[in-house]
């Protein structure tokens, strides 16, 4: 019976060879100021940036549309960020939650900071986390026991964003 479910959904198995960039090892120091410094030490899964922020695709997405949004500074604390920054990032969650309601039509959404390492983060960098939650993904996961299925790889999900953005391109 347990086969049978896999084969019906076999369509939504993830393609591992498109994780293979998961193998390279892992970069000395701050993978968000790499990122925004440009390095070719990181995969870049940047969708959009000006000088402050940068908004970029997770590498270790949770689900499909799975953004970070982060100060260019290198902030651990949210109340670090300064009188003009609260308004853009604000403005930036604004724009990528319509964004992805238009790409994914997610029925729910997770937002929010994990401030420090023991609070769950894996990068100090402060990241604003935007999760699309959809009404089945439970029951897919469930098909795996305790492992996370995507429907999606992450370069997918940057290229389908950025699309979008070359043809609404908006500025902060
Ligand atoms: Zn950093």
């Amino acid at each position: 019976m347990k086969n049978r479910s896999l084969n019906s959904l076999g369509e939504y198995f993830f393609n591992f060879e498109k994780m293979a960039y998961l193998k390279t090892p892992k970069p000395e120091g701050c993978i968000i100021c790499l990122i925004s410094e440009k390095s070719d030490k990181v995969h870049d899964l940047t969708v959009w940036e000006n000088e402050n922020f940068i908004a970029m695709v997770n590498l270790y997405p949770y689900n499909p549309g799975h953004l970070l949004i982060a100060p260019k500074r290198h902030i651990i604390d949210i109340r670090a960020l300064n009188p003009s920054e609260e308004p853009q990032l604000h403005a930036l969650q604004r724009r990528f939650l319509t964004i992805l309601d238009r790409i994914y039509t997610p029925s729910a959404y997770n937002i929010g900071f994990n401030m420090g390492l023991p609070a769950g983060a894996s990068i100090e960098h402060l990241h604003l986390h935007i999760i699309p939650r959809y009404p089945r993904e439970t029951g897919i996961a469930d098909l795996i026991a305790g492992t996370r299925v995507l429907v999606e790889s992450p370069i997918e999900t940057m290229n389908r964003i950025k699309e979008l953005l070359h043809r609404n391109p908006f500025h902060l």
